[in-house]
């Protein structure tokens, strides 16, 4: 069995900064699991090309505390930013190990991953985000539609469709309305009466596609279900009786907490939200959260110094078990 002082399970944004942080401490060995073939893969997966990775996201503006910071930049430019941490901070990144069970056995967790990956560490932090598991609607999806249905902002995955619906009134939709209208007719669907939530710059290209009609804004309005068209497509039930027949719809309404991954280990919730201290330490001791997984509405700079936090504080917390390892 391998031995560690810290592992990380995650390498997205949250996950590379703890190692970062970790390593510039003197921590040593850490390990990073990620579950995908790439670091950040969030990013590589819903980003869409060329997408403007905003250093103000949802209207929050987050002052860096730590060491990984960056700039308004585009997808491709932040994913060579966080490679480059890798490098320069020489992270024993391990991709394609999945952590499918974390236990604790005295002072020490076991952590396994892939086919027969188990290291002991005194250390977990858990940098898993929300985006595993996005947020889906309360109706049912029926299966003659689901290949026309997408979930997260899977951009890529409407190849061909004409006329599509947005669902949501975040950042996430705007972006995906504004990507996807170059090449489709394209109508968002917010329950809200107006957008309240986006960044300037999105609410700024929203409307100048709205004004050059190549987006459409349904506002106030609710989606009551799904169903198909005899044309093979998607008709979107509203609940004011209204009907719309789509090519393809996309759901941008976040993620959500993978209450299962994080109840298995014996993380407490509450209200589906983990039970947490201010330095984001969980109710097993030696164990935190970092990134998403601990706002409720996170972003890259929000979770770069979570993992600042979380390094101060097993620093101060767990200065001997760290000495003394597994
Ligand atoms: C479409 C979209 C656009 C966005 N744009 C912006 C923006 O412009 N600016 C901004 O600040 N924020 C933006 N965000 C939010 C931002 O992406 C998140 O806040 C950020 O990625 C959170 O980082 P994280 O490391 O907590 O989680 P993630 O980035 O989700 O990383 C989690 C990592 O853990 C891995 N993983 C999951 N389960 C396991 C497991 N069991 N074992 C091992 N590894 C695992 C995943 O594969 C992934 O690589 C956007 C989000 C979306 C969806």
């Amino acid at each position: 069995m391998e031995k560690a002082k810290m592992v990380v399970v995650g390498a997205g944004p949250a996950g590379i900064a703890t190692a970062v942080e970790a390593k510039a401490a003197g921590i040593e060995p850490v390990i990073v699991l990620e579950k995908e073939e790439n670091p950040c893969h969030t990013i590589h997966k819903y980003y869409h090309e060329g997408k403007r990775v905003d250093a103000v996201w949802q209207g929050r503006k987050v002052k860096p505390i730590g060491i990984c910071q960056f700039e308004t930049c585009s997808k491709e430019e932040f994913l060579k930013l966080m490679e480059n941490y890798i490098q320069e901070y020489n992270i024993d990144l391990r991709t394609s190990q999945e952590v499918h069970k974390i236990e604790k056995i005295n002072e020490c967790f076991r952590v396994w991953a892939g086919k027969d990956t188990i290291i002991e560490t005194p250390i977990v932090v858990i940098a898993i985000g929300i985006f595993g598991k996005p947020v889906k609607p309360r109706y049912k999806i029926p299966k003659e539609v689901k290949n026309k249905v997408f979930f997260g902002t899977q951009t890529q995955c409407t190849p061909g469709a004409k006329k599509i619906l947005v669902v949501g009134g975040g950042d996430s939709a705007a972006e995906t309305a504004c990507f996807l209208c170059e090449n489709a007719e394209v109508y968002i669907s917010y329950r809200r009466p107006k957008f309240f939530r986006i960044n300037e710059q999105n609410l700024k290209e929203l409307e100048k596609r709205v004004k050059e009609g190549k987006i459409k804004l349904l506002m106030d309005t609710d989606i009551e279900s799904l169903s198909a068209s005899p044309d093979d497509k998607v008709k979107v039930h509203f609940k004011d009786g209204q009907e719309m027949v789509f090519d393809a719809v996309c759901y941008c309404l976040g993620g959500a907490t993978p209450e299962n991954f994080l109840r298995a280990i014996g993380i407490e919730l509450n209200d589906n939200r983990p039970k947490i201290d201010e330095c984001f330490e969980t109710n097993i001791p030696g164990l935190f959260l970092v990134g998403d997984l601990v706002f409720k509405k996170g972003s890259i700079m929000a979770a770069f110094n979570s993992a600042h936090i979380v390094v101060e504080a097993i620093k101060n917390r767990y200065r001997d078990r760290l000495e003394r390892g597994c």
